[in-house]
């Protein structure tokens, strides 16, 4: 923004006079973040529009793409220093002159906190607002829980400040949060708005909160607190909400502000923040000139089975021109039908519109024809998990593709070494791990091979990103990252069984410490036989000194494979969603134990939930160890995004950290006695690295 008239240059504030309209803008790229240089700006610029004759209104503006797109996270982690942000949101309102806020790019939690002091509102198009507090475990605490109820009501505001929702222009416009939406010339038409309010104020703190049905409140208030998995913040933002109706303003801006500052050091906002400076880490290298990553438009998907065609869906959706290729006709129209259903399915419950459909298809084709990869920039090949169909496939790949083309492989667990060693060009072959429903789960594995080009590193976050995927970058190791750390996890949980706890108990304590599925349910619904069939090829190399608990594979032997048999650890009756414990599976576990001459012993919760822990701990310093991931809280984004573990608990690397060494140290000791012979101990320095 060009500025004219320069009055007064504070290091993150500008301010300017249009005649008798101060302008005032925030300038601290990328995102204008509200930090305490900010805030102190804003402060003197607001007490110098209250002392400057010449300046009858103000309009505050964000320089660059943005308005304040968010507060500082950093400095949420120290004592807030002075001013705070709602001593800022007084002097505007206390100010005697009228303020505009000027909204484009983001108005976010803080952000849009400021933009509710102000008289009026107004955004260009394509602006977003809300207030994401929640997401970060804290609630609004600047006074967005008592000035939105009065300014859309309780209800709108429990779903909006609950969910932490970003709110488009059009659709705050239509809920009166925005007082009006231009197409071009913000600041022009914001200095307009603001000359137009001279002489008035028009504070939401003097509007009353609308009257609403106590049973209107309680339905939003279930909604919310089934959608935001009943945490504490949850509870918290909804009383703070309520207050707005109940109590005069001061009050409730005050109990809010006392109830965000506990929070706001409490260990649940504290592990969402590592989650949020671990996610933030994950696309760091593309900062990097040099690495000069190959574009990426066409991709071509090779096998059209389950994950063919999610992986199909995941690159439509992102706008990539896609080809799909299955040597089996039947496959092929199979997983064609899928892609097709799937967005036709997305029309009939309204989440797109039609002709957004039909635009994403007119980009996708599917073949049995080599020849067709030819144009595509990224083939990712999903064929069978199997090594010498690997190994054709790659062939005819290179022969096909152009020799400029990225090749990746989305094995689960076999070794792209192997893969790349016998291509011409290892250079421009990796992995990309996508999971199971590839169009949902968040979570992509990128694994850099040997050979591997960093461009082509650099490219595939590139493409991770255009995908809204959550990327980590693994070495070529067996299981990658999350498929290891899993394993220990799942490990632990059969040893419990053989001790004494039962599927259901260990799936419970799980449930209940906030991860999405137990594990026996997991196993369930994914089927016990490819594990099954994985062990079996196993028997001639696994260490028979190694524990090794037999429960899975007696189920198995029983005809058991999960859900799709009707029985696996838990019994599924007709059309019923969830699996009734079975005396059959209590059975089996019971004379595993006694086969072992185990002691059957009772197993509290929280002992579950440790020892889970502290086997993924230690699976986790391993990796650092053998150098598979680079950075510990890679581990904690793969096991949120992609294995369901309760983001507000932070991960393992959070945990242990927060523990420290010396009893992390003791920890894992006590564990490796438990776990017997087998649990190797990991060198546990870098988790603290
Ligand atoms: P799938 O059996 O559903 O599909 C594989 C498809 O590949 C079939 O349609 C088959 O016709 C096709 N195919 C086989 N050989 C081919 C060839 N020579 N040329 C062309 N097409 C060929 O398998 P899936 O579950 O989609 O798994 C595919 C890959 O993804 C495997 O490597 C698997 O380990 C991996 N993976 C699977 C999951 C999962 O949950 N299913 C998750 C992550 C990764």
């Amino acid at each position: 923004m060009v500025q004219t008239g320069l009055k007064n240059m504070m290091s993150k504030i500008n301010i300017h006079n249009e005649a008798d309209v101060m302008v005032i803008s925030v300038n601290n790229p990328p995102i204008n973040a509200g930090s305490t240089e900010v805030r102190k700006g804003l402060l003197d610029a607001i007490q110098a529009l209250q002392n400057d004759p010449n300046s009858s209104a103000a309009v505050i503006i964000g320089a660059g793409n943005t308005f304040i797109a968010g507060s500082d996270i950093k400095e949420f982690s120290q004592p807030l220093a002075e001013p705070h942000l709602p001593t800022v949101i007084s002097a505007i309102e206390n100010c005697s002159k009228p303020v505009v806020c000027a909204l484009h790019g983001a108005a976010l939690g803080g952000g849009f906190e400021l933009a509710l002091a102000c008289d009026a509102r107004i955004a260009l198009e394509g602006t977003v607002v809300g207030l994401p507090e929640v997401t970060l475990g804290i609630i609004p605490g600047a006074g967005g829980t008592q000035r939105l109820p009065r300014l859309i009501g309780v209800e709108k505001s429990i779903e909006i400040i609950c969910a932490g929702s970003r709110i488009k222009a059009d659709e705050a416009l239509k809920l009166g949060i925005i007082n009006k939406l231009v197409k071009e010339d913000l600041l022009g038409n914001a200095i307009t708005f603001a000359r137009s309010l001279i002489g008035q104020k028009i504070r939401i703190r003097d509007v009353s909160t609308p009257s609403v049905e106590a049973s209107t409140v309680l339905a939003a208030t279930q909604k919310a607190l089934k959608a935001g998995k009943n945490r504490p913040n949850i509870h918290k933002a909804i009383e703070m909400i309520c207050n707005a109706i109940t109590l005069p303003i001061d009050q409730g801006l005050a109990i809010e502000r006392e109830v965000f500052q506990e929070l706001r050091v409490g260990t649940e906002a504290k592990a969402l923040r590592h989650q949020f400076f671990a996610e933030r880490k994950l696309f760091k290298a593309l900062g990097s000139d040099e690495q000069k990553p190959k574009r990426i438009e066409q991709v071509a998907v090779i096998g059209a089975g389950t994950m063919g065609s999610g992986i199909a869906i995941a690159c439509l959706s992102a706008g990539y021109i896609v080809l799909m290729l299955d040597q089996n006709e039947a496959a092929l129209e199979n997983g064609a039908k899928k892609v097709a259903d799937f967005y036709d399915s997305r029309v009939k419950s309204g989440k797109i519109a039609a002709e957004k459909a039909s635009t994403i298809l007119k980009n996708f084709t599917y073949s049995s024809q080599w020849a067709d990869i030819a144009s595509a920039d990224l083939v990712i090949e999903a064929v069978f998990e199997d090594m010498e169909v690997k190994h054709a496939v790659f062939q005819k790949i290179e022969e096909y593709a152009s020799p400029e083309a990225l090749l990746a492989s989305n094995t689960s667990y076999l070794d792209i070494d192997a893969i790349a060693a016998k291509t011409q060009n290892p250079s421009r072959v990796f992995g990309l791990h996508f999971f199971s429903p590839a169009q949902v789960m968040k979570l992509l594995e990128i694994v850099r091979c040997k050979f591997t080009a960093p461009s082509v590193i650099a490219a595939s976050l590139q493409f991770a990103k255009r995908l809204g995927k959550t990327p980590v970058i693994s070495a070529n190791a067996f299981g990658f990252i999350g498929n290891r750390i899993y394993a220990a996890y799942r490990r632990q949980c059969e040893f419990m069984l053989e001790e004494g706890a039962y599927p259901e108990q260990i799936d419970k304590a799980l449930e209940d410490y906030g991860f999405a599925m137990g594990p026996f349910a997991v196993a369930d619904m994914s089927g016990l036989d490819i594990a099954w069939a994985m062990r079996k090829s196993q028997v001639g190399t696994r260490n028979p000194e190694h524990r090794y608990v037999n429960i899975p594979d007696a189920l198995c032997l029983a005809g058991r494979f999960g859900r799709k048999t009707g029985s696996g650890y838990y019994e599924y009756l007709e059309g019923a969603k969830k699996g009734v414990v079975d005396p059959f599976v209590h059975k089996v576990i019971d004379e595993a134990s006694a086969t072992k001459g185990i002691i059957r012993r009772e197993f509290t919760s929280e002992e579950i939930v440790n020892r889970v822990l502290f086997a993924m701990i230690n699976e986790i310093a391993h990796l650092a160890s053998e150098k598979v991931v680079s950075d510990v809280t890679d581990c904690d984004v793969a096991l949120v995004n992609g294995y369901g573990f309760p983001r507000w608990c932070g991960g393992p690397v959070f945990i242990a950290q927060e523990m420290g060494k010396d009893k992390l140290n003791s920890e894992i000791d006590a564990l490796a006695k438990l776990s017997g012979p087998g649990f190797i101990k990991a060198n546990l320095d870098g988790l603290f690295e």
